[in-house]
């Protein structure tokens, strides 16, 4: 059961081949399992679970099922869960219970999902390890020494243990893809404004996005119909007609473009995950695809650029964690600035307070023009590199990530060298693309990822290209020994 795609699964529910009720139990003993040691899960409620699938199972005899009743996914911590504990991996909201739903939990819930429980992240969604996250470090099932990225990393333990049938996660500067090629599954980040940011807690507001984690390119289409759309409560939210992300998923890919940035496999990528991705690239050209190459010129300054913009957003959300209305406050203090000092002080971990003072710093009078402005100049250049890189391409493709998992603790005292995880990634949320990583094969025995990227709202098409590859190959339903 535990590998099964999500159609498989819905058909074994309508079929009472298991019952919500059966299937959560099952996941949930995984959990109980396996959690002790990898950390994938902060909070988990199996009352309130169970009572979801056993709702799901009566709307299942009711005849009412969709997609994805019954089937239980994980939930990133940064997602308000009515009645959950939400943390977004922060000490300062160690003890906040949401009061309301984020969409993306509304639009599971109605169609009848099962929330198994808060997956484990990095501080407020900052990391590319889950190393920052509050409650611990996460364990990549693949290598129990190194990290399984980040900031989904729970997200993304969870999916290669088969601690869920699929997950959520969000996506700032590579959130879901980073950790979805270092832990081997499928994960997309969607056109900015595709899913609706409503609810989920606010790191860098002009480029987080919510997006599915999950087995196959085919289960996150499942995934992408129940959580795109959009949400008059989201201003970023896109008003357009619904599509079916499953519609062109079997289209043959003979005369697709695929466009090579030079700058994607240039210094800095390790030369394992290089073959690996030439070989998918190669297999690629076997389904019937075209390369052409093409070039991203601003792409060494997408790093640079996002470590100005991000902190710089992130500086004025987090300003609402002042200990008055909720999260952390500090037991003792003098007077009113000495509280929000003191809250702020010991409710946020050192990388979160790293980048308060980095965006504080680039906002303020004097320096706002030589960083933030120059900053968002340059943001609209990185976008025009992928405009012109369309003319030429239906999509791009490249490594997800530079290099494998590292191990646990290698990069946390170099914030430059953790940043540079991302250099793939980044560019895509600054122009506000949609991007996926699929699992492309292994290096040294550890899961590398191919990312395709693809224009504004060419979700379907992305998801029919890596589809067809999953078709053609098999490394996508590898999984960790002895799990
Ligand atoms: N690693 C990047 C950062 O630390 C991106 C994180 C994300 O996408 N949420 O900001």
């Amino acid at each position: 059961m535990i590998n099964q795609s999500l159609k498989q699964l819905a058909a074994a529910l309508a079929t009472k081949q298991i019952s919500s009720v059966e299937l959560t139990q099952l996941f949930l003993d995984r959990i109980k399992r396996l959690n002790p040691e990898l950390n994938a899960y902060i909070t988990l409620d199996e009352a309130k679970t169970l009572a979801q699938a056993k709702l799901a199972d009566a709307r299942i005899a009711n005849g009412e099922a969709t997609s994805v009743t019954g089937i239980p996914f994980a939930q990133k911590d940064i997602f308000c869960a009515k009645g959950w504990r939400t943390t977004c991996g922060s000490k300062m909201l160690e003890t906040f219970i949401a009061p309301y739903d984020a969409h993306v939990i509304t639009q599971f819930d109605n169609a009848g999902a099962v929330n198994l429980g808060k997956t484990n992240m990095d501080e407020f969604a900052m990391g590319s390890s889950n190393e920052t996250s509050y409650f611990g470090k996460v364990k990549n099932p693949w290598d129990k020494e190194r990290v399984p990225g980040g900031s989904s990393g729970g997200s993304a333990a969870a999916m290669a243990a088969r601690l869920c049938a699929a997950a959520t996660g969000t996506d700032t500067g590579g959130s879901i893809r980073q950790p979805a090629s270092l832990c081997g599954f499928t994960g997309l980040k969607p056109t900015y404004g595709v899913v609706s940011r409503y609810g989920m807690i606010a790191f860098a507001s002009s480029l987080d996005q919510a997006g599915p984690m999950a087995k196959s390119a085919e289960d996150c289409a499942v995934m992408m119909n129940v959580m795109a759309g959009f949400d008059e409560r989201d201003s970023t939210s896109l008003q357009r007609e619904n599509e079916d992300y499953s519609r062109d998923l079997n289209k043959p890919l003979a005369g697709l473009k695929i466009g090579l940035p030079k700058e994607y496999f240039a210094e800095g990528l390790s030369a394992e995950v290089a073959v690996v991705v030439q070989e998918a690239i190669a297999q690629y050209r076997k389904l019937g695809a075209e390369t052409v190459d093409i070039s991203l010129p601003n792409t060494r300054l997408s790093i640079p650029v996002y470590y100005v913009i991000a902190p710089a957003e992130a500086s004025s959300n987090l300003s609402r964690y002042d200990g008055v209305r909720y999260g952390h406050r500090a037991a003792e203090y003098t007077d009113l600035l000495d509280m929000y000092c003191k809250s702020r002080a010991e409710g946020f971990g050192a990388e979160v307070k790293r980048r308060i003072l980095i965006g504080t710093y680039v906002l303020s009078a004097g320096y706002y023009d030589a960083y933030y402005l120059k900053a968002q100049q340059i943001r609209r250049l990185i976008a025009q590199d992928f405009e012109a890189a369309f003319n030429q391409c239906d999509v791009i493709m490249g490594p997800s990530a530079p290099g494998t998992a590292f191990k646990i603790g290698e990069k946390a005292d170099d914030p430059v060298s953790m940043y540079l995880q991302d250099i793939y990634t980044i560019a895509v949320n600054l122009a506000g693309l949609p991007g996926m990583s699929i699992p492309a094969g292994f290096a040294n025995k550890l899961p590398v990822g191919l990312q395709i990227i693809g224009n504004y709202f060419d979700e379907a098409r992305m998801l029919n290209v890596a589809h067809q590859y999953q078709q053609a190959t098999d490394w996508h339903t590898k999984m960790p020994e002895g799990i």
